[in-house]
């Protein structure tokens, strides 16, 4: 699968469409969901041209896996979450229901958040 430069965060990335922007330095920017799932859901997205999780881990620089997840404990603390806990999710692929093809991480919290696959009925 190709990266699709047209994706949206590509385009929020470009400036080309506006986000409600939470935090941005040379490695990422952060941006809260437009559908939360939770009082806190801000998504992470590295600036480079990453489908998913697999490709970031597989192509990106350590640099950039550094700045990466450095930010992502930077935003949890803004956000006042590292005290009551949070959770990050990422999706890659059709079974994770990945719908979003540039990589990022989703910072989930503000309230408890239940089990790991809450709704689901069952592991089949
Ligand atoms: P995923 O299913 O992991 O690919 O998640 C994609 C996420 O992007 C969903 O939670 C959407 O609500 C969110 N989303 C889609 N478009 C936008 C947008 N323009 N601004 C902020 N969040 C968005």
């Amino acid at each position: 699968m190709t990266y699709d430069t047209n994706n949206i965060f590509a385009r929020i990335l470009r400036g080309e469409i506006p986000c409600d922007k939470v935090y941005e330095d040379s490695h990422v920017l952060a941006f809260n969901d437009i559908a939360p799932a939770a009082p806190v859901h801000v998504l992470v997205v590295p600036r480079g041209a990453y489908r998913s999780f697999d490709d970031f881990a597989q192509r990106a620089k350590a640099e950039e896996m550094q700045g990466f997840f450095a930010a992502i404990q930077k935003i949890a603390a803004m956000k006042g979450l590292a005290e009551g806990g949070y959770r990050l999710i990422t999706n890659h692929g059709a079974d994770a229901s990945q719908t979003v093809h540039h990589f990022h991480v989703h910072i989930l919290g503000g309230r408890p958040l239940g089990g790991l696959l809450a709704g689901d009925v069952s592991a089949r």
